[in-house]
């Protein structure tokens, strides 16, 4: 078997490409849109506990603001790269463009596995980040959001310092995902993986899967997966298998027929960290993962989780892909064929920005709204969304992915032509 391709970056240009040429657009767009407009690199030393220096690399890749301003999330994970965070700016436009999100995409970055940082050293981290990159940031500019590896805490340091350079102004604006108790909105933290169970649910029922006690295995129990997995159950699923990674014991996954109770699960990952040996789980092994007979599957961790391999084993009807760019072009073809339906990410995981949009308007305005109108907006927006883009595929015989990248390009290139960026 020839070698997967698994730059994410060459695979969201492909996409762009094929989009534009479906749309009969000139070239010029396709060179827009297939390079960010621009990229940053920074190096960011941190004074560490024992007493050393040592420097961080990371990136800010702001891809297109023909309709809005940057917007996208910062990721600390040491297997953050360039390629992967200008490929993440990019899906960031699109998610903007299929939601009709004012918005348009960026993506940041940072090479460190931030379980390996104290308090202290993550705190001067998250400080450094906006010391060198304040000048490109800004509530009207580029609006950060918390992403693999980081959170609330995270977006509470990095505005305060932003406010702190900027003359200590409350530009609350410029990060999203913040705490509620300061300048955050409700609703965000669960937004993404809420997001998650809509999509999968509407899709549920267009391909005839009853989501009362359909089986759901989940790939990953960060914000977005233990959102998902609450979700589900709370809508009558079955979730039966979750799997994880942590440092010391790399992937495993837990298993229990009946189906997880997600508040156990919840509160065992508060006390140990993982969900290893969880009361009433079965362990599997990735192969026993990845050919559970389920409905839905849900990869709720980080690209290229569907390579060519696994798309041939996975047993489900439907994909729901939860995480950027999870599922390989190679995979999403043989997927396809055995006639597995996926959500595309663009799509499924776009609640989180959704909700930062809420959040910003909230900011700006300084008005607040309840859980309530959070989570009504989002089930709006997100009907809308999923329709627009079932409809679009049912139409052009094409699969949500393709269907998705028509919609959003289509939206960017007429902001474009109307700012005379493109003729
Ligand atoms: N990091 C999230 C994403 O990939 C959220 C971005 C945001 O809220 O700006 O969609």
């Amino acid at each position: 078997m020839a070698k997967e391709n698994l730059n994410p970056f060459e695979s969201a240009q492909a996409k762009i490409k094929k989009a534009c040429e479906t749309l009969g657009y000139s070239d010029d767009v396709y060179q827009i849109l297939s390079q960010p407009q621009q990229v940053i690199e920074v190096n960011i030393p941190v004074q560490m506990d024992d007493g050393t220096t040592k420097v961080f690399k990371g990136y800010r890749s702001q891809h297109n603001n023909a309709i809005g301003p940057y917007k996208g999330g910062i990721r600390f994970h040491q297997n953050v790269n360039i390629d992967e965070v200008k490929a993440l700016s990019i899906w960031m436009t699109f998610k903007c463009g299929v939601m009709n999100v004012p918005f348009g995409g960026g993506k940041g970055g940072v090479i460190v596995d931030p379980k390996t940082l104290s308090d202290n050293e993550l705190e001067q981290l998250c400080r450094g980040y906006v010391d060198k990159l304040y000048r490109n940031l800004g509530e009207y500019y580029d609006i950060p959001a918390p992403d693999v590896g980081t959170n609330t805490k995270v977006m509470s340091w990095m505005q305060d310092e932003y406010c702190k350079i900027n003359q200590g102004n409350a530009n609350f604006g410029v990060f999203t995902g913040k705490d509620p108790k300061w300048g955050g909105s409700l609703g965000r933290g669960a937004a993404t993986g809420y997001g998650i169970y809509l999509i999968a649910k509407f899709a549920a029922e267009k391909i005839g899967i009853e989501m009362k006690g359909a089986k759901v295995s989940v790939q990953g129990f960060g914000n977005a997966g233990k959102f998902t997995v609450k979700n589900m159950c709370k809508g009558g699923a079955k979730v039966v298998a979750i799997s994880e990674w942590t440092r010391e014991k790399g992937t495993y996954a837990i298993y229990n027929e009946n189906g997880f109770d997600f508040d156990e699960l919840e509160a065992y990952m508060e006390k140990n960290g993982n969900l290893i040996n969880f009361p009433g789980s079965k362990e599997l092994n990735e192969e026993e993962f990845f050919t559970l007979d389920v409905d839905i599957f849900a990869p709720c961790a980080l690209e290229n989780a569907i390579t060519e391999e696994v798309a041939h084993k996975l047993q489900c009807k439907l994909v729901a892909e939860a995480a950027n760019g999870p599922t390989t072009p190679a995979g999403e073809k043989v997927l396809m064929d055995r006639g597995i339906v996926i959500t595309p990410d663009i799509l499924t995981n776009a609640g989180g920005v959704t909700v930062s949009y809420f959040e910003w308007v909230q900011n700006l305005a300084g008005r607040y709204w309840t859980e309530e109108e959070v989570v009504q907006r989002q089930d709006a927006a997100t009907e809308v969304a999923f329709n627009d883009i079932w409809d679009l595929a049912q139409e052009h015989k094409c699969s949500m992915r393709d269907a998705a990248y028509l919609v959003s390009i289509k939206r960017i290139y007429e902001a474009m032509k109307f700012r005379g960026w493109v003729k």
